[in-house]
């Protein structure tokens, strides 16, 4: 069975191309047979693209920016040149898009309709840089392959589960119901993430009371009792919570108000500064990017440290947080570009839990170990790496509604 996984971002395309045994889906994640990714932002009004496939790396510069015939192009090496790997684009069985924002509408993978475009595009004030590409992907598969089934997987779906006391925000309460409120984001790689510590801890998922943590550029943690979300730390948009590569996280909104009455920001600006400027780019002014700051650090930059140890500061606060939600820990899962690589996060954001009987095994932990418990065999919590698969989590999805 062949399954196309797409996966928009708002300036990125990638898509992978899985092929399953129709019977058994295999235990642990294949590689996928070919992997592509288009890139708008190295080349002004031109998309990179690069495509894996046959252990063969191509490289091909797109005419424009266009999403759509970008995709169509990104496909077409599927069936041609040094790293086709199907006969006719008509092989594939099902197509699983990654939907940023899916509202509270839908807590499952769902077969996309009519119906469910016009849901993902009336959503697109919500998540407007993610929503519209997704759109402008599951269109141009439908121009390709008219009968092929698409399924939407909602990056919301996993957290429609998180009661209201957690979900609601303390505002008049008609505009709860106008949808202001906690969405949650990352579903899919905290979903994952859980049912991995469940089979690597070797205990029922419906037993255990876990917090993983998806720290990327954007980062979100999610409280999870007995396999379901309860509480998480992004909301209505993903700039809530942690503090993370460029965006703020929480800060007080009375801010926001401070800076249109008193300086004169309009929305565009605030947004901007929020989700572009902010977080430990903001604070270091100097990178986003984590291993930047480390390195800064160790030369002694004032500004990178300071924006390190803020960085752990609102980590430990927000795990605090989860960790009040929960009522206990039995798992603490680190996952994505910083949880899987960073030995000194994980160092420093688990000596904060010291006192409930965390312990980490320094050797472990500083061999980055993917799919492996960390902590100490005393220790009272087990601390896990996970390497987080989103795209095999959707296509796991798409294998199970086939
Ligand atoms: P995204 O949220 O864009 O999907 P990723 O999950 O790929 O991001 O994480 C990217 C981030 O991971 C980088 O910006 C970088 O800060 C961080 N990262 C990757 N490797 C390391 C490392 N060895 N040490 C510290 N940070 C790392």
């Amino acid at each position: 069975m062949k399954i196309l996984v797409l996966n928009a971002g708002s300036s990125s395309q990638k898509s992978c191309l899985y092929d399953l045994p129709a019977d058994n889906l295999p235990t642990n994640p294949p590689e996928p047979i070919w992997e592509a990714m288009i890139d708008w932002t190295v080349l002004a009004e031109k998309g990179v693209l690069t495509v894996k496939a046959n252990a063969i790396k191509q490289k091909i510069e797109l005419a424009n920016s266009d999403r759509r015939s970008g995709i169509a192009q990104m496909l077409n090496t599927l069936q041609t040149g040094e790293t086709q790997v199907l006969n006719s684009l008509i092989e594939i069985d099902m197509v699983g898009h990654r939907v940023v924002h899916g509202g509270t509408n839908y807590s499952q993978a769902t077969l996309i309709t009519d119906e469910v475009k016009a849901t993902i595009k009336k959503l697109i004030p919500l998540a407007p840089s993610h929503n519209p590409a997704h759109l402008e992907g599951i269109e141009t598969i439908e121009s390709l392959l008219t009968n092929t089934p698409q399924i939407a997987v909602f990056d919301t779906a996993f957290h429609t589960t998180i009661p209201p006391e957690a979900a609601f925000y303390p505002i008049p309460y008609k505009w709860t119901k106008k949808g202001i409120r906690r969405y949650g984001f990352h579903g899919t790689s905290h979903k994952y993430c859980a049912q991995k510590a469940s089979k690597l801890l070797n205990q029922p998922l419906d037993s255990l009371k876990l917090i993983t943590c998806h720290i990327g550029n954007g980062a979100s943690l999610t409280a999870i009792k007995n396999g379901i979300s309860i509480d998480t730390t992004m909301g209505f948009t993903p700039l809530e919570g942690l503090m993370m590569g460029e965006r703020s996280g929480s800060i007080d909104p009375a801010i926001l108000i401070y800076l249109i009455r008193e300086q004169g920001f309009n929305a565009d600006q605030l947004n901007h500064l929020l989700n572009k400027e902010s977080g430990l780019k903001g604070v270091s002014q100097m990178s986003a990017d984590l291993r930047s700051i480390l390195q800064a650090m160790q030369e002694g930059n004032e500004q990178a440290k300071l924006a390190f140890e803020m960085y752990i500061h609102r980590f430990r606060a927000c795990l605090g947080q989860m960790l009040a939600s929960l009522g206990g820990l039995d798992g603490l899962v680190f996952t994505a570009g910083v949880g899987e690589n960073s030995a000194i996060v994980r160092e420093k954001v688990c000596e904060g839990f010291a006192f409930l009987g965390l312990k980490l095994d320094p050797q472990k932990n500083a061999q980055s170990p993917i799919n492996q418990d960390i902590s100490t065999t005393d220790s009272l919590i087990r601390v896990l790496v996970i390497h987080t698969e989103e795209d095999w989590a959707i296509a796991e999805e798409c294998w199970n509604f086939k």
